[in-house]
Protein backbone atom coordinates (compact mmCIF):
# COMPACT_ATOMS: atom_id res chain seq x y z
CA UNK A 1 0.00 0.00 0.00
CA UNK A 2 1.47 3.28 -0.78
CA UNK A 3 0.58 5.79 1.70
CA UNK A 4 0.99 8.53 -0.70
CA UNK A 5 -1.52 7.58 -2.86
CA UNK A 6 -4.36 6.14 -0.39
CA UNK A 7 -4.53 3.40 -3.11
CA UNK A 8 -3.36 0.04 -3.24
CA UNK A 9 -0.64 -0.38 -6.29
CA UNK A 10 -0.70 -4.06 -7.61
CA UNK A 11 2.43 -5.10 -9.66
CA UNK A 12 2.60 -8.21 -11.73
CA UNK A 13 5.51 -8.94 -14.44
CA UNK A 14 5.93 -11.41 -17.08
CA UNK A 15 8.58 -12.11 -19.79
CA UNK A 16 6.97 -11.72 -23.17
CA UNK A 17 7.64 -9.94 -26.67
CA UNK A 18 12.09 -10.72 -25.72
CA UNK A 19 11.10 -8.55 -22.92
CA UNK A 20 10.27 -7.26 -19.87
CA UNK A 21 6.51 -6.39 -19.08
CA UNK A 22 5.66 -4.73 -15.89
CA UNK A 23 1.99 -3.61 -15.76
CA UNK A 24 0.89 -2.09 -12.26
CA UNK A 25 -2.81 -1.41 -11.27
CA UNK A 26 -3.88 1.72 -8.44
CA UNK A 27 -7.05 0.61 -6.70
CA UNK A 28 -8.76 0.90 -3.39
CA UNK A 29 -8.05 -2.86 -2.88
CA UNK A 30 -5.84 -5.14 -4.28
CA UNK A 31 -6.63 -5.89 -8.20
CA UNK A 32 -7.50 -9.70 -8.92
CA UNK A 33 -5.05 -12.24 -10.92
CA UNK A 34 -7.99 -12.07 -12.87
CA UNK A 35 -7.18 -8.88 -14.46
CA UNK A 36 -3.23 -9.52 -14.90
CA UNK A 37 -4.13 -13.19 -16.53
CA UNK A 38 -6.73 -11.18 -19.30
CA UNK A 39 -3.41 -8.72 -19.56
CA UNK A 40 -1.24 -11.16 -20.32
CA UNK A 41 -2.99 -13.64 -22.55
CA UNK A 42 -3.80 -10.55 -24.40
CA UNK A 43 0.16 -9.90 -24.96
CA UNK A 44 0.20 -13.82 -25.76
CA UNK A 45 -2.41 -13.66 -28.57
CA UNK A 46 -0.89 -10.45 -30.04
CA UNK A 47 3.01 -12.53 -29.71
CA UNK A 48 1.40 -14.99 -31.74
CA UNK A 49 -0.21 -12.82 -34.29
CA UNK A 50 2.96 -10.30 -35.05
CA UNK A 51 6.04 -12.43 -33.68
CA UNK A 52 8.62 -12.89 -37.17
CA UNK A 53 10.49 -15.53 -35.15
CA UNK A 54 7.44 -18.02 -34.51
CA UNK A 55 6.95 -19.47 -37.76
CA UNK A 56 3.01 -20.08 -37.91
CA UNK A 57 2.15 -16.35 -36.72
CA UNK A 58 0.54 -14.39 -39.47
CA UNK A 59 3.55 -11.93 -40.08
CA UNK A 60 5.63 -14.95 -41.01
CA UNK A 61 2.95 -16.65 -42.89
CA UNK A 62 2.87 -13.18 -45.11
CA UNK A 63 6.33 -12.91 -45.23
CA UNK A 64 7.28 -16.95 -46.48
CA UNK A 65 4.34 -15.61 -49.14
CA UNK A 66 6.17 -12.56 -50.50
CA UNK A 67 5.84 -12.46 -54.39
CA UNK A 68 3.84 -15.96 -54.32
CA UNK A 69 0.10 -14.75 -52.91
CA UNK A 70 -1.89 -12.47 -50.77
CA UNK A 71 -2.12 -13.73 -46.88
CA UNK A 72 -5.77 -13.31 -45.60
CA UNK A 73 -4.59 -11.80 -41.98
CA UNK A 74 -7.14 -10.34 -38.69
CA UNK A 75 -8.43 -7.15 -38.58
CA UNK A 76 -6.17 -6.04 -35.63
CA UNK A 77 -3.76 -6.73 -37.83
CA UNK A 78 -4.39 -5.41 -40.74
CA UNK A 79 -4.99 -1.87 -39.16
CA UNK A 80 -1.45 -1.91 -38.04
CA UNK A 81 0.18 -2.69 -40.98
CA UNK A 82 -2.08 0.24 -42.26
CA UNK A 83 -0.68 2.05 -39.90
CA UNK A 84 2.94 1.27 -39.96
CA UNK A 85 2.18 2.22 -43.73
CA UNK A 86 1.09 5.54 -42.63
CA UNK A 87 4.39 6.33 -40.43
CA UNK A 88 6.28 5.11 -43.35
CA UNK A 89 4.92 7.70 -45.42
CA UNK A 90 5.16 10.79 -43.06
CA UNK A 91 8.66 9.95 -42.39
CA UNK A 92 9.32 9.71 -45.97
CA UNK A 93 10.54 6.24 -45.59
CA UNK A 94 12.81 6.41 -43.08
CA UNK A 95 10.55 4.50 -40.85
CA UNK A 96 9.99 1.29 -42.86
CA UNK A 97 7.83 -1.62 -41.81
CA UNK A 98 9.40 -4.14 -44.90
CA UNK A 99 12.95 -3.64 -43.26
CA UNK A 100 12.99 -7.34 -42.50
CA UNK A 101 16.07 -8.29 -44.82
CA UNK A 102 18.14 -5.62 -43.24
CA UNK A 103 17.66 -6.46 -40.02
CA UNK A 104 17.69 -10.28 -40.73
CA UNK A 105 21.25 -9.67 -42.27
CA UNK A 106 22.62 -7.10 -39.44
CA UNK A 107 21.63 -10.08 -37.02
CA UNK A 108 21.95 -7.59 -34.52
CA UNK A 109 21.07 -8.55 -30.79
CA UNK A 110 21.84 -12.10 -32.17
CA UNK A 111 25.22 -14.12 -31.63
CA UNK A 112 25.10 -13.74 -35.52
CA UNK A 113 25.45 -10.12 -35.97
CA UNK A 114 28.30 -8.95 -38.50
CA UNK A 115 28.77 -6.07 -40.71
CA UNK A 116 27.63 -7.38 -43.94
CA UNK A 117 29.26 -7.75 -47.50
CA UNK A 118 28.66 -5.21 -50.10
CA UNK A 119 27.11 -7.44 -52.29
CA UNK A 120 24.69 -8.49 -49.95
CA UNK A 121 23.88 -4.85 -48.65
CA UNK A 122 22.67 -4.10 -52.26
CA UNK A 123 20.60 -7.11 -52.57
CA UNK A 124 18.89 -6.81 -48.94
CA UNK A 125 18.48 -3.17 -50.00
CA UNK A 126 16.42 -4.10 -53.05
CA UNK A 127 14.08 -5.99 -50.84
CA UNK A 128 12.81 -3.19 -48.60
CA UNK A 129 10.66 -0.71 -49.67
CA UNK A 130 7.30 -0.49 -48.19
CA UNK A 131 5.73 0.66 -51.63
CA UNK A 132 5.65 -2.86 -52.31
CA UNK A 133 3.30 -4.12 -49.88
CA UNK A 134 -0.41 -4.76 -50.79
CA UNK A 135 -3.46 -3.94 -48.96
CA UNK A 136 -6.72 -5.32 -50.10
CA UNK A 137 -9.08 -3.37 -47.90
CA UNK A 138 -12.01 -5.24 -49.30
CA UNK A 139 -10.41 -8.66 -48.29
CA UNK A 140 -7.98 -7.88 -45.65
CA UNK A 141 -5.50 -9.59 -47.22
CA UNK A 142 -1.43 -8.63 -47.33
CA UNK A 143 0.70 -9.15 -50.17
CA UNK A 144 4.75 -8.44 -50.25
CA UNK A 145 4.40 -8.37 -53.59
CA UNK A 146 8.48 -9.46 -54.31
CA UNK A 147 10.25 -12.67 -53.38
CA UNK A 148 12.70 -12.12 -50.05
CA UNK A 149 10.65 -9.65 -49.08
CA UNK A 150 10.03 -9.44 -44.99
CA UNK A 151 7.83 -7.45 -42.61
CA UNK A 152 9.27 -6.77 -39.58
CA UNK A 153 7.24 -4.93 -36.73
CA UNK A 154 9.46 -4.50 -33.94
CA UNK A 155 9.17 -0.89 -34.32
CA UNK A 156 5.97 -0.48 -33.56
CA UNK A 157 4.37 -3.49 -31.95
CA UNK A 158 4.99 -2.69 -28.61
CA UNK A 159 3.14 0.37 -28.82
CA UNK A 160 0.13 -0.86 -30.68
CA UNK A 161 0.02 -3.84 -27.75
CA UNK A 162 0.42 -1.08 -24.87
CA UNK A 163 -2.78 0.75 -26.10
CA UNK A 164 -4.98 -2.51 -26.47
CA UNK A 165 -3.78 -3.54 -22.74
CA UNK A 166 -4.81 0.41 -21.97
CA UNK A 167 -8.42 -0.03 -23.14
CA UNK A 168 -8.83 -3.67 -21.35
CA UNK A 169 -8.09 -2.05 -18.52
CA UNK A 170 -10.14 1.10 -18.65
CA UNK A 171 -12.95 -2.00 -20.17
CA UNK A 172 -12.61 -3.77 -16.85
CA UNK A 173 -12.76 -0.57 -14.88
CA UNK A 174 -9.75 0.49 -13.87
CA UNK A 175 -8.58 4.40 -14.53
CA UNK A 176 -4.92 4.47 -12.68
CA UNK A 177 -2.55 2.28 -13.95
CA UNK A 178 1.22 2.12 -15.97
CA UNK A 179 2.22 -0.39 -18.63
CA UNK A 180 5.94 -0.74 -19.41
CA UNK A 181 7.00 -2.99 -22.44
CA UNK A 182 10.63 -3.01 -21.78
CA UNK A 183 10.74 0.59 -21.31
CA UNK A 184 7.78 1.83 -23.26
CA UNK A 185 5.77 2.92 -20.62
CA UNK A 186 1.79 4.30 -21.25
CA UNK A 187 -0.11 5.77 -18.57
CA UNK A 188 -3.88 5.11 -17.83
CA UNK A 189 -4.83 8.29 -15.96
CA UNK A 190 -3.05 10.25 -13.62
CA UNK A 191 -1.02 9.29 -10.77
CA UNK A 192 -3.49 9.33 -8.07
CA UNK A 193 -3.62 11.86 -5.09
CA UNK A 194 0.15 13.23 -6.86
CA UNK A 195 0.74 15.71 -9.79
CA UNK A 196 2.34 13.27 -12.43
CA UNK A 197 3.86 9.89 -12.99
CA UNK A 198 7.97 10.68 -12.73
CA UNK A 199 9.19 8.46 -15.81
CA UNK A 200 12.92 8.40 -15.68
CA UNK A 201 14.65 9.04 -18.63
CA UNK A 202 17.92 6.91 -19.06
CA UNK A 203 21.18 8.23 -19.98
CA UNK A 204 22.13 6.53 -22.99
CA UNK A 205 25.96 6.33 -22.03
CA UNK A 206 25.88 4.61 -18.88
CA UNK A 207 25.42 0.70 -18.89
CA UNK A 208 23.26 0.44 -15.92
CA UNK A 209 20.48 2.10 -16.82
CA UNK A 210 20.55 5.25 -14.84
CA UNK A 211 18.19 8.14 -15.30
CA UNK A 212 19.55 11.11 -16.73
CA UNK A 213 15.86 13.27 -16.29
CA UNK A 214 12.67 12.69 -15.19
CA UNK A 215 9.29 13.55 -17.14
CA UNK A 216 6.27 14.59 -15.19
CA UNK A 217 3.51 13.63 -16.96
CA UNK A 218 -0.09 11.96 -16.87
CA UNK A 219 -2.00 9.76 -19.13
CA UNK A 220 0.80 9.74 -21.63
CA UNK A 221 2.74 7.44 -23.90
CA UNK A 222 6.36 7.66 -23.30
CA UNK A 223 8.49 5.71 -25.71
CA UNK A 224 12.10 6.42 -26.34
CA UNK A 225 14.68 4.42 -29.43
CA UNK A 226 18.67 4.49 -28.88
CA UNK A 227 21.87 3.34 -29.56
CA UNK A 228 22.06 1.66 -26.33
CA UNK A 229 19.38 -1.18 -27.03
CA UNK A 230 20.57 -3.75 -28.89
CA UNK A 231 24.22 -3.56 -30.97
CA UNK A 232 27.30 -4.96 -30.89
CA UNK A 233 30.99 -3.25 -31.49
CA UNK A 234 33.52 -3.89 -34.38
CA UNK A 235 36.86 -2.10 -34.50
CA UNK A 236 35.76 0.26 -32.03
CA UNK A 237 32.14 1.12 -34.19
CA UNK A 238 28.84 0.45 -32.90
CA UNK A 239 26.53 -0.86 -34.88
CA UNK A 240 22.79 -0.68 -32.83
CA UNK A 241 19.35 -1.91 -34.27
CA UNK A 242 18.00 0.97 -35.42
CA UNK A 243 18.45 1.10 -39.32
CA UNK A 244 18.42 3.52 -42.21
CA UNK A 245 16.52 2.02 -44.97
CA UNK A 246 18.50 4.00 -47.42
CA UNK A 247 22.05 3.26 -46.64
CA UNK A 248 21.37 -0.08 -45.21
CA UNK A 249 23.23 0.88 -42.29
CA UNK A 250 22.76 1.57 -38.76
CA UNK A 251 22.01 5.16 -38.63
CA UNK A 252 24.61 7.62 -37.76
CA UNK A 253 23.46 10.91 -36.70
CA UNK A 254 24.49 13.30 -34.04
CA UNK A 255 22.01 11.47 -31.89
CA UNK A 256 22.36 8.64 -28.72
CA UNK A 257 18.53 8.44 -27.89
CA UNK A 258 15.21 10.04 -28.27
CA UNK A 259 12.00 9.75 -26.82
CA UNK A 260 8.71 10.70 -27.68
CA UNK A 261 5.77 11.71 -26.08
CA UNK A 262 2.21 11.09 -27.08
CA UNK A 263 -1.30 9.94 -26.34
CA UNK A 264 -1.41 7.08 -28.02
CA UNK A 265 1.25 4.64 -27.91
CA UNK A 266 1.44 3.31 -31.28
CA UNK A 267 1.83 6.84 -32.79
CA UNK A 268 5.16 6.98 -30.05
CA UNK A 269 6.55 3.88 -31.11
CA UNK A 270 6.35 4.03 -34.67
CA UNK A 271 7.94 7.54 -34.36
CA UNK A 272 10.66 7.13 -31.53
CA UNK A 273 12.59 5.04 -34.48
CA UNK A 274 11.33 7.27 -37.30
CA UNK A 275 12.47 10.53 -35.48
CA UNK A 276 15.95 8.61 -34.42
CA UNK A 277 16.25 7.91 -38.28
CA UNK A 278 15.35 10.99 -39.47
CA UNK A 279 18.00 13.14 -36.90
CA UNK A 280 17.44 16.06 -34.79
CA UNK A 281 16.16 18.64 -37.66
CA UNK A 282 13.96 16.79 -39.84
CA UNK A 283 12.78 14.47 -36.71
CA UNK A 284 11.94 17.72 -34.54
CA UNK A 285 10.00 19.69 -38.15
CA UNK A 286 7.77 16.21 -38.09
CA UNK A 287 7.15 16.10 -34.27
CA UNK A 288 5.95 19.51 -34.43
CA UNK A 289 3.96 19.02 -37.54
CA UNK A 290 1.96 16.10 -35.59
CA UNK A 291 -0.83 17.53 -33.06
CA UNK A 292 -0.06 16.39 -29.29
CA UNK A 293 3.42 15.28 -29.81
CA UNK A 294 6.25 16.07 -28.32
CA UNK A 295 9.85 14.74 -28.19
CA UNK A 296 13.18 14.70 -25.97
CA UNK A 297 17.12 14.32 -28.22
CA UNK A 298 19.58 13.23 -26.62
CA UNK A 299 23.05 14.19 -28.50
CA UNK A 300 26.22 12.49 -28.48
CA UNK A 301 27.84 16.17 -27.56
CA UNK A 302 25.64 16.07 -24.80
CA UNK A 303 22.94 18.39 -25.12
CA UNK A 304 19.32 17.58 -24.26
CA UNK A 305 16.75 19.51 -27.18
CA UNK A 306 13.21 19.23 -25.81
CA UNK A 307 10.23 20.70 -28.27
CA UNK A 308 8.22 23.42 -26.30
CA UNK A 309 5.70 21.38 -25.14
CA UNK A 310 8.33 19.70 -22.45
CA UNK A 311 10.00 22.12 -21.15
CA UNK A 312 7.86 22.29 -18.19
CA UNK A 313 7.89 18.89 -17.92
CA UNK A 314 11.02 17.84 -17.96
CA UNK A 315 13.46 17.85 -14.90
CA UNK A 316 17.25 17.09 -15.78
CA UNK A 317 19.13 15.44 -13.06
CA UNK A 318 22.28 14.83 -14.36
CA UNK A 319 24.73 17.98 -14.93
CA UNK A 320 27.19 16.36 -17.37
CA UNK A 321 24.19 16.81 -20.22
CA UNK A 322 23.09 20.18 -20.77
CA UNK A 323 19.33 21.18 -22.06
CA UNK A 324 20.03 23.85 -24.50
CA UNK A 325 16.15 23.92 -26.22
P1 LIG B 1 12.96 -1.46 -29.43
O1 LIG B 1 12.35 -2.60 -30.14
O2 LIG B 1 14.31 -1.76 -28.90
O3 LIG B 1 12.06 -0.83 -28.43
P2 LIG B 1 12.33 0.35 -31.60
O4 LIG B 1 10.93 0.48 -31.21
O5 LIG B 1 13.01 1.61 -31.97
O6 LIG B 1 13.25 -0.31 -30.50
O7 LIG B 1 12.38 -0.64 -32.82
C1 LIG B 1 13.58 -1.15 -33.32
C2 LIG B 1 13.28 -2.37 -34.14
O8 LIG B 1 12.54 -1.99 -35.29
C3 LIG B 1 14.53 -3.05 -34.69
O9 LIG B 1 14.99 -4.06 -33.84
C4 LIG B 1 14.06 -3.59 -36.02
O10 LIG B 1 13.37 -4.82 -35.84
C5 LIG B 1 13.07 -2.56 -36.48
N1 LIG B 1 13.66 -1.45 -37.25
C6 LIG B 1 14.96 -1.04 -37.32
N2 LIG B 1 15.09 0.03 -38.13
C7 LIG B 1 13.84 0.32 -38.58
C8 LIG B 1 13.31 1.33 -39.45
N3 LIG B 1 14.09 2.23 -40.03
N4 LIG B 1 11.98 1.32 -39.68
C9 LIG B 1 11.17 0.39 -39.11
N5 LIG B 1 11.62 -0.57 -38.29
C10 LIG B 1 12.92 -0.61 -38.02
MG1 LIG C 1 9.71 2.18 -32.06
MG1 LIG D 1 10.50 0.54 -28.93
Amino acid sequence: KDKTTDRTITTQESYQLATRITISIYDEKEAPNSIFDAIFDLIAGYEDMISRNITDSYVSRINQAAGDAPVSVPDDLFNLIHQGITYADLSQGAFDISIGPLVNLWGIGTYEAKVPESSELEKALSKVDYHKIELDYDTKTVFLNEKDMFLDLGAIAKGYIADEIKALILEKGYTNAIINLGGNVLMVGNKPNSDYWSVGIRDPLSDSGTSLGILELNDNSVVSSGVYERFFEENGVRYHHLINPNTGYPEQNDLLAISIVSDVSVDGDALSTAVFVLGVEKGYELVESLEGVEALFIQSDKDIIVTPGLKSKFRLIDDTYKLVY
